[in-house]
């Protein structure tokens, strides 16, 4: 049999590798596993003093530094629960610029001086460690006569444990600063935006009466995209286990075409690994809500329910590492890049997002009354104005070498950042701007005096996919994040837009009603400058269409095509106002940011510019070769001349490759990145194109790599 399909068979077979969670009773309270990993509220109630607890909750509240005693009793009761829990070490578990998670373990034991150990770890311990940072990426915030940074304990995330076959250890979730107090990772400008949005709209709701909200809550419910692929697959393509996408693969005779899979049932392998990672999320507090297949053939989707931004965001990471990790006890590998495989779809992440109040009120959520109605066409007007006025900065926050595939692509929303709005909401603007009585449907309308607003009774069910930032019933859906991505930097960005708009329409308003205008005139006429001004940011109709550019471009709307396009709207002059108006991102932590993400997208270019040369040449290159000697041994010669064709095609485009790639500008950063684009990346192309080609023709004996027909079918 061909070495392949011997591989098949041994792909298709599988046994859940030794970690299979029993059936349990679910109505059992010893079930009942949902957060018995973390140090939750309900853990501190029961094992702090009744003092430390309240002052503990009271500290958080106000969102103060913790004192030192305060921090040493919390300490004390946090590890006791780890160690009972089997926790070994500690760490504290941080975001840096990479883009993932970081941890440095350290034991909760020291050594006593006499042949002993005790358990040690105060609140020095809890509130803040010195990472050995300096290989973490800091865009020149550190330089390396001060390379040291550190990590601060964030208490409005709990910590929790982390379990391994061998042992487990307590994750303290913490913030990543440079000594000279800049952020170095992507939690702290989070935080800051979520007290930014917070504070605006709080200014708001004053005016519209509503002197009890002290608070306001941005929230995340990120749905995750992902592929599953058998393990044997994946280590034998280098491409994957290097660069995390198969740099080579021939379109399969069948794709996704028959939809056979997104309709299908779960695969029981699949079903099973699905399970446990739910148990797993489970246990450390992350509120997973729906499984399901995805386009894609071996592509899936998990969700949580929505939780406030720090929390969303962390376990947003959270729910990565554990898709990740629990693949392997089911001999399957998760792959969170943003487009695997060339012709299929790509995996994104839709970014949910919300804002509401310390009362429960969701303001984004149309009311029921017409007063609620108000303030709902209030805060849909700031996301409209404020997404129009830095639509080039949303798009910056969801660059990389890996959505170059995707947006765009038919598969997710293009590069051009407009809003959908459903056709309810946009009658309802609709009629707010002409000051016309709107159609008096079966439902009635509610009469504001005039103009007249339509009943708002949304419904999730009208639905654009083709958008990349749709009003989903009570929520915004931003639909272009990548599926490897951290969620941090794209939250932190609405957060800060809304926080700028909000507060600019506020103070129209107050000025209005100051000025002795009625509420509910002062707010309509807001919402029709808003609707006049940028309503050309609204798009009902295909975003995947190919009209769609054209009239974006006539409408003036951004089209940032790639990474090299899309990064410098970081660093541009309205970006940085924003940023530092609202003591998010200062002018040098942006910089920082612009110049990692330029750098990692040069960087990753240039590794699969270097594994796709290594590979056709070591691999693939030879493979036609024997082919070729094939072919001249059974002396059929008419075939001959179209393999050595397409082997001179192959040879010709690496020699091309390894020229462009062994050039770095020097200069600009960003024109690094725009060589790489249009050098590096076209040239890897025409390699690509030769060795795709062949992979059509040659013997399938001789053919050194899994083919997307196998891979994304045999489960
Ligand atoms: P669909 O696939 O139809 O968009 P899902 O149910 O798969 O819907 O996902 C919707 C996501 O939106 C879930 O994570 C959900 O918790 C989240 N969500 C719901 N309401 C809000 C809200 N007010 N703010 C933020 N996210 C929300
Ligand atoms: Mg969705």
């Amino acid at each position: 049999m061909p070495h392949l399909r011997q591989t098949n068979v041994t792909a298709a077979q599988w046994t859940a590798n030794g970690s299979t969670i029993a059936e349990y009773d679910l109505t059992s309270p010893s079930s009942q596993i949902f957060g018995s990993n973390v140090f939750s509220v309900d853990v501190q109630r029961q094992r702090l003093p009744k003092a430390v607890f309240k002052e503990l909750q009271a500290a958080l509240a106000k969102g103060g530094a913790l004192d030192r005693p305060l921090a040493d009793s919390v300490a004390l009761a946090m590890k006791e629960w780890a160690l009972e829990k089997g926790a070994s070490h500690y760490t504290h578990w941080f975001q840096p610029l990479t883009g993932s998670t970081a941890e440095k373990h350290d034991s909760f034991f020291s050594p006593t001086g006499s042949g002993g150990a005790i358990a040690e770890f105060s609140g020095k311990e809890l509130i803040q460690a010195e990472p050995d940072a300096s290989s973490f990426p800091n865009g020149g915030i550190r330089s390396t006569f001060e390379a040291r940074g550190y990590t601060a304990w964030d208490p409005t995330s709990p910590a929790f444990i982390l379990e391994n076959p061998n042992g487990a250890y307590l994750c303290i979730p913490t913030a990543f600063v440079s000594f000279t107090g800049e952020a170095l990772d992507a939690k702290i400008p989070l935080l800051r935006s979520m007290d930014a949005v917070s504070t605006a709209a709080v200014h708001a709701l004053k005016l519209f009466g509503h002197d009890d909200v002290k608070r306001v809550f941005s929230s995340v419910g990120p749905e995750q995209e992902y592929f599953l692929i058998d393990e044997q697959y994946y280590f034998e393509r280098p491409d994957l286990v290097t660069t995390g996408r198969t740099l080579f693969g021939r379109k399969p005779p069948k794709g996704q075409e028959l939809d056979d899979h997104y309709f299908g049932s779960i695969p029981e392998r699949v079903l099973a690994y699905m399970m446990e990672v739910e148990h797993e999320l489970a246990k450390l507090g992350v509120p997973i809500k729906t499984r399901h297949n995805e386009v894609a053939p071996g592509q899936f989707e998990i969700a949580p329910i929505y939780e406030n931004s720090n929390i969303g965001v962390d376990h947003q990471h959270l729910c990565m590492q554990v898709l990740k990790k629990t693949a392997r006890n089911y001999g399957l590998v998760c792959l969170l890049h943003e487009k695997p495989f060339a012709g299929v779809n790509g995996s994104g992440k839709h970014n949910n997002w919300s804002i509401g109040t310390d009362q429960g009120d969701n303001l984004l959520s149309p009311g029921k009354v017409p007063s609620e109605n108000l303030r709902f066409l209030f805060f849909c007007s700031a996301v409209l104005k404020g997404i129009k006025k830095h639509q080039e900065l949303l798009r910056a926050t969801v660059a990389s070498a890996g959505q170059d595939h995707r947006l765009g692509a038919n598969e997710a929303p293009p590069a051009i950042i407009s809003i959908f709005l459903g056709a309810d909401l946009e009658a309802a603007f609709k009629a707010v701007a002409s000051g016309s009585k709107a159609d008096e449907g079966e439902n009635g309308f509610l009469g504001l005096g005039t103009p007249v607003l339509p009943p708002l009774a949304l419904d999730g069910g009208d639905r654009n996919r083709t958008s990349p930032f749709a009003f989903t019933g009570n929520k915004f859906e931003f639909r272009a994040p990548g599926s490897g991505q951290s969620i941090g930097l794209v939250n932190t960005v609405i957060n800060t837009i809304m926080a700028e708009t909000i507060e600019i329409l506020a103070t129209e308003l107050e000025a209005a009603i100051n000025s002795g205008t009625p509420l509910d005139e002062a707010v309509t006429t807001i919402v029709r400058n808003v609707w006049e001004g940028d309503g050309e940011i609204v798009f009902s109709g295909d975003g995947y269409s190919e009209e769609w550019p054209i009239e974006a471009a006539k409408r003036g709307l951004a089209n940032n095509k790639t990474t090299p396009d899309a990064l410098p709207a970081l660093v541009k002059d309205s970006t940085i106002e924003l940023f530092e108006t609202y003591n998010v991102l200062s002018k040098r932590e942006l910089e920082a940011r612009y110049e990692v993400f330029v750098e990692q997208y040069i960087t990753l270019l240039n590794i699969e510019a270097e594994m796709a040369a290594l590979m056709a040449k070591t691999a693939i290159l030879p493979a036609a070769l024997k082919h070729l000697a094939l072919i001249k041994e059974s002396g059929v010669t008419s075939l001959e001349a179209p393999i050595l064709e397409l082997i001179e095609q192959l040879n010709a485009a690496i020699t091309k490759l390894d020229e462009k790639n062994a050039i770095h500008p020097a200069g600009d950063p960003i024109d690094h990145a725009v060589y790489m684009r249009d050098e590096v990346y076209a040239a890897y192309m025409e390699v690509r194109e030769a060795a795709d080609a062949l992979e059509g023709v040659v013997a399938d004996d001789l053919w050194p790599l899994p083919r997307y027909s196998e891979i994304l079918f045999v489960k």
